[in-house]
C-alpha cells in the first residue's frame, strides 16, 4: 500500500543518511588522529579536550592494603573496597554495592548529591569485615571515579568542566569535585581521603593494565562514551610541567565530544541534540552511546507514524515522550530470534502501547534498530582506529617483533548489547587488516574501572 511504501521511504533514506562505509570511518579515524594532536598541542585547540590525567604510573602488581574507591557517573553509582595482596597474592577480597542515584538529585544541587553519597558510603564502611585490614594508624583511602569532563588540578584534585549524560547541577560546575565530596564526607562523618580523582576510563585503563600488560587504551560505552590512552609525556606540547619519571602520561581524551563533517549526522540526530540538556556538546556520544541509541530508534518511528501512518490512523501518543524507549529495550528487540519476533511485538505493545503489530512491521523495527546500533559500533570502532593511528600502532613494523595492543572496553552497552559489540569488533578488524588485526585486541575489562581506581588510590597514598 501507498502508507507501507511511504513508511520504507523514510526508513530507507535514514538508513542512507546513517551510512558508514570503509572510506567514511577512515576519514573519521583520520579526523580523530587530527583532533587529537591538535587537542595536545594547546588548551582548547581541538573539541577533543585530551585532558592530563596526572597519571603518570600504571599498576604494577606490587599494590597492598585496604582502598576505597567509588564510581559516580551514569544512573548508578558503586562503592567498592578491596585488598590488594602485591605481586603474589594480588586481589585478596572485594565488595562492593551498587546504588541507583534519584533522578532528582541529578538536577539538585552539589551538596545534595553529595551529601546522598556520603551517607551511602558511610553505610558501606560500616559493614567492612574481619577479613579488611586497615594497617594501624592509617585514615581509609579512596579512589574517586568520576566521569565527567573534569579539569585535572593534581592527582586528587580537579574541577567540573560540565556535566553531561542527563545530569545538571549549576552550582557544581567550576567546583573541585574532590572538596565537595570531602566537605559532604565530613559532613556524614566518614573518615577517609581521597587519594585519586579518576573518571572511569582511566580507572578501565588502570584496572585493564593491573590484569594484562598490553593495555595501552580504554573505551567505555555506557550511557556515554569516553577514551583514555597512554601518551608519550613529551608529545603533549601543552603540558608544561615536568617530565614525569616513566615518559608516559595518561590521557583522558573526553571524545564524546568529537565532531567531524564525516560523521553521518541525520535530521534526528540533530533534533536530539537540539532538545538535550547540552546543545551542541557530545555529537560523538549522541550518536553512539547507550543514553541515546533508543531515543534515535524512537524519533524515526515517530516520524514513520506521523508521516505514512505506520502503526495505523493515530500516532501512539507515547511515541511522543522523549526517551521512553531506553536502548536496553532496543538490544532486546534487535536481538529477538523468534520466528514470530514476540519480543518486538510485546516491547512495541508494553513501552509505546502499540499492539496487534504484524510481523512486516515488527520487521521493519528491527531493521531500523540495525541501522542505529551499526552506525553507533561502526563509529567506535572508527575512533579507536584514530587512536592506533596516533600510536601508530595501525601498521606491522618491518623486522619488529609484532607489539600485542590490548584496548580495555568496559560500559553496560559494550557489555550487553552483543550486536553492538561485535559490531565493533568486525569492524575494527576490517578496518586494521587481518595482519595488523592479529595482534590488535579489544577485551571487556569487567568493571575494572572500580578496581583501577582503587589500585590508582593505593599507588598514590599519602603513606609510603
Ligand atoms: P554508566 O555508563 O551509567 O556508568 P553502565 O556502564 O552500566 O553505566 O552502562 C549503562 C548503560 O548501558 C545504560 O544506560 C544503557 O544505555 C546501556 N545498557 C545497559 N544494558 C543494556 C542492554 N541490555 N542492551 C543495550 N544497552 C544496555
Ligand atoms: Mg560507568
Amino acid at each position: 500500500s501507498g502508507r507501507w511504501a511511504r513508511a520504507m521511504a523514510i526508513l530507507r533514506e535514514f538508513e542512507e543518511k546513517c551510512g558508514t562505509p570503509i572510506g567514511k570511518l577512515r576519514q573519521v579515524a583520520d579526523a580523530m588522529t587530527v583532533e587529537m594532536h591538535a587537542g595536545l598541542a594547546s588548551e582548547g585547540g581541538s573539541k577533543l579536550k585530551m585532558l592530563i590525567s596526572y597519571v603518570d604510573n600504571l599498576p604494577t602488581g606490587d599494590e597492598q592494603g585496604l582502598f576505597y574507591a567509588l564510581d559516580l557517573g551514569g544512573t548508578n553509582f558503586r562503592v567498592l573496597r578491596v585488598q590488594l595482596g602485591g605481586k603474589e597474592r594480588r586481589v585478596i577480597k572485594q565488595e562492593f554495592t551498587e546504588v541507583s542515584i534519584p533522578p532528582p538529585l541529578m538536577v539538585a544541587s552539589s551538596s545534595e548529591l553529595f551529601d546522598f553519597i556520603a551517607e551511602e558510603l558511610a553505610k558501606f564502611v560500616a559493614t567492612e569485615g574481619e577479613d579488611f585490614h586497615l594497617a594501624p594508624g592509617r585514615q581509609r583511602e579512596l579512589g574517586f571515579t568520576f566521569s565527567f569532563p573534569v579539569k585535572q588540578l593534581s592527582i586528587a584534585s580537579g574541577t567540573l568542566i560540565r556535566w553531561t549524560k542527563g545530569f545538571s547541577i549549576e552550582d557544581a560546575v567550576d567546583q573541585d569535585v574532590v572538596a565537595e565530596l570531602t566537605k559532604a564526607m565530613e559532613r556524614k562523618g566518614v573518615d577517609m581521603r581521597v587519594a585519586a580523582l579518576v573518571n572511569d576510563t582511566i580507572g578501565t585503563l588502570a584496572g585493564g593494565r593491573y590484569i594484562n600488560n598490553d593495555v595501552i587504551a580504554a573505551v567505555i560505552l555506557g550511557t556515554g562514551t569516553n577514551a583514555a590512552y597512554v601518551e608519550r609525556a613529551n608529545a603533549i606540547p601543552k603540558w608544561h610541567g615536568l617530565l614525569p619519571k616513566s615518559g608516559e602520561m595518561v590521557i583522558n581524551m573526553e571524545w564524546g565530544n568529537f565532531r567531524s563533517a564525516h560523521l553521518p549526522v541525520t535530521e534526528y540526530d540533530h533534533a536530539l541534540d537540539v532538545e538535550s540538556l547540552n546543545v551542541g556538546e557530545q555529537i560523538f556520544e549522541k550518536i553512539i552511546s547507550g543514553m541515546y541509541l533508543g531515543d534515535i530508534v524512537r524519533r524515526v518511528l515517530c516520524r514513520m507514524a506521523e508521516e505514512a501512518a505506520f502503526f495505523g490512523d493515530v500516532v501512539p501518543p507515547k511515541l511522543k515522550v522523549p526517551f521512553i524507549l531506553r536502548t536496553p529495550e532496543m538490544s532486546a528487540m534487535h536481538h529477538d530470534t523468534s520466528s514470530d519476533l514476540r519480543v518486538v511485538g510485546s516491547k512495541l505493545k508494553d513501552i509505546l502501547g502499540i499492539s496487534n503489530t504484524s510481523l512486516k512491521t515488527r520487521k521493519a523495527v528491527v531493521e531500523l534498530c540495525n541501522i542505529v546500533a551499526a552506525r553507533g559500533a561502526r563509529l567506535s570502532a572508527a575512533g579507536i582506529m584514530g587512536i592506533l593511528k596516533k600510536l601508530g600502532r595501525d601498521t606491522v613494523k618491518d623486522g619488529d617483533k609484532p607489539q600485542k595492543t590490548v584496548i580495555a572496553m568496559d560500559g553496560g552497552l559494550f557489555e550487553h548489547y552483543t550486536k553492538f559489540s561485535e559490531c565493533l569488533e568486525s569492524t575494527l578488524k576490517e578496518l586494521l587488516g587481518d595482519e595488523v588485526a592479529e595482534n590488535i585486541v579489544v577485551e571487556h575489562a569487567n568493571d575494572g574501572s572500580g578496581i583501577g581506581a582503587a589500585l590508582l588510590a593505593a599507588s598514590h597514598s599519602q603513606y609510603p
